[in-house]
């Protein structure tokens, strides 16, 4: 830490002891891309290497919380199932007992009174089954129970809190998943334009809430098994598998007219902030891409995009003709 002048705070420290335990390929491929090309550690990166790789405390202690729930249902299950067992041996030797007697020959008074034996042995057999029955129902809708709960945490840790939207790693889990399902993949990679000093002059709060807004832009257009995500601070992405380049294109068109279109207000005053501005860059997949291969050919469709003037939609098509033209000039 101290060679590549990071602040030793207890974040920091997190971070980097995972590393040093070679906890994750995958964060220290990231820690690597922080300091690629000169790069040098901020708040910023370690938010971000934060958000990605360690899951907010209060989720570890409720999936703590639920495997223990679980834990507990699961004992008392098996020691139901147990206590069954011991049952079901018991009535068994009753019956050895009952029939032991039949054997040895029958008269009247000892068939009732193993008529009787009988019939109590399968009373008590009875009621032991319902009892196990009522335990194992109850079991079950507390499993039923710490499921929703499970299912609603991890619903929350692949959500970004500001926008709703699916959060960098959710996008990195979808994107993953497409390149296993789909041939043809193309991604969008947004940035919302001189952002900076919309929050410079309206104040971060404000700026928050362009976010929610250009985050319901981005989920007004797309559908099906397109993804949105919030990528980083003012960065957005789509996943768009088993889609044409020109559609995506047209779709990434679509946003960026959605955005341009909202007026922005400010609540409390009614006051107008004027409207804002996305530039977009639009990758497809080709041979031999890996995800990340993609992501920085949409990256690199935005950049041309904010270079070329903002507010405009840049496309992978467009990238090829804008470096052979350099190339030839
Ligand atoms: P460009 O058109 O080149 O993208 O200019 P920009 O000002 O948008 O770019 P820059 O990367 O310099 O600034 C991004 C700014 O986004 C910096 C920061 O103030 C703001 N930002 C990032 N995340 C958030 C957030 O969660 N909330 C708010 N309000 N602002 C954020
Ligand atoms: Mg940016
Ligand atoms: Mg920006």
């Amino acid at each position: 830490m101290k060679a590549y002048d990071v602040p030793p705070t207890p974040e920091n420290y997190e971070i980097w002891y995972a590393q040093a335990a070679a906890a994750s390929p995958a964060l220290s491929q990231a820690m690597e891309a922080v300091f690629a090309n000169g790069g040098a550690w901020s708040e910023a990166a370690a938010a971000s290497l934060r958000e990605r790789f360690f899951p907010p405390a209060n989720d570890a202690e409720s999936m703590l919380e639920i495997a223990t729930g679980l834990g507990s249902s699961i004992s008392s299950i098996q020691e139901s199932v147990t206590q069954a067992g011991h049952h079901t041996r018991s009535y068994g030797k009753a019956l050895e007992v009952v029939s032991g007697q039949m054997d040895r020959g029958v008269d009247s008074a000892t068939l009732q009174a193993v008529a009787r034996q009988l019939a109590a042995a399968t009373q008590a057999m009875r009621s032991r089954a319902e009892i196990l029955e009522s335990r194992l129902n109850q079991a079950s809708s507390e499993i039923d129970g710490l499921r929703s709960k499970v299912d609603a945490i991890s619903q929350e840790a692949r959500t970004d809190g500001l926008t709703a939207l699916a959060n960098r790693r959710h996008f990195d889990e979808k994107l993953a998943d497409a390149f296993t399902t789909s041939e043809q993949i193309c991604v969008i990679m947004g940035d919302v334009d001189h952002f900076k000093g919309f929050n410079d002059t309206w104040g971060h709060q404000a700026g928050d809430q362009v976010l929610r807004l250009v985050g319901a832009c981005f989920r007004e257009n797309i559908k099906g098994r397109d993804t949105a995500a919030r990528y980083g601070g003012e960065e957005f992405a789509v996943i768009l598998p088993d889609t044409t380049l020109r559609n995506a294109r047209t779709l990434a068109e679509q946003i960026r007219t959605s955005v341009e279109s909202k007026k922005v207000v400010k609540r409390s005053t009614g006051e107008s902030l004027g409207s804002i501005t996305i530039s977009l860059g639009v990758a497809t997949l080709r041979a031999g891409d890996s995800p990340d291969e993609l992501v920085r050919r949409a990256d690199a469709c935005l950049y041309t995009a904010k270079r070329s003037g903002r507010n405009m939609v840049v496309s992978d098509e467009q990238l090829t003709v804008v470096k052979n033209s350099a190339t030839a000039a």
